[in-house]
């Protein structure tokens, strides 16, 4: 009696175990799936580049400078701080443009009128290439606030307040990754 109840306790332990195998095996077959199926569908939001000796970052001129016909000096600076600019529009952003784009600020008190600005008329949005250009683009920019940025710099010299700061620019690999795809969705700049 005893040995049979035993033998059972022993086969209802391996099925246990050969159930939860497979069930871990489906898993983490659903879960491969599925990392597939989204990366898949991001595809053609991202930007198809390959040269290990440069950078690519995103940068915009925000619609104060387009306005103020600041294009020209500022795309000027960009190529004789050794830019190439790879990808460049015009474009007129929708409040929602706006709002998907500076989504990480949602909860920033200026948030809504950080995206009517940027939605208030044309922006000029591009992809630009240097060996380090995350970084020397942030500084060719100067600081958030043009009061506070270094002479010689962009928002010094044409942006004229905190928000209406003539210029965006990404600030890490991921930012300019996601921005890149925002904006040049499925570009290739090989
Ligand atoms: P950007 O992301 O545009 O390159 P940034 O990285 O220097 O600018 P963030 O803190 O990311 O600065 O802010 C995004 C944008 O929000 C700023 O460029 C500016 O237009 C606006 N902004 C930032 N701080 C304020 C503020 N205190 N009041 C109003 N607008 C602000
Ligand atoms: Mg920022």
């Amino acid at each position: 009696m005893r040995v049979a109840l035993l033998t059972r306790l022993i086969r209802t332990i391996a099925l246990d175990r050969a159930l939860a195998r497979v069930v871990r095996r489906d898993l983490s077959l659903c879960c491969a799936w599925f990392s597939h199926a989204v990366l898949l569908l991001r595809l053609p939001f991202t930007v198809a580049y390959d040269r290990p000796d440069m950078e690519l970052t995103f940068a915009i001129i925000k619609p104060d400078a387009v306005k103020a016909r600041f294009t020209g000096p500022i795309i000027q600076r960009i190529e004789e701080a050794g830019f190439q600019i790879r990808a460049m529009r015009l474009r007129q952003l929708t409040q929602k443009d706006a709002e998907g784009f500076y989504a990480v600020h949602k909860e920033r008190p200026f948030f809504a009128s950080l995206t009517t600005f940027m939605s208030s008329g044309p922006v000029v949005v591009l992809a630009l290439e240097a060996p380090d250009a995350i970084k020397t683009w942030r500084a060719l920019m100067g600081a958030t606030d043009p009061a506070k940025a270094e002479p010689g710099t962009l928002r010094k010299e044409f942006g004229a307040s905190i928000e209406n700061n003539a210029t965006h620019g990404s600030d890490a690999p991921e930012t300019a990754a996601f921005e890149l795809g925002y904006f040049f969705p499925g570009i290739e700049l090989r």
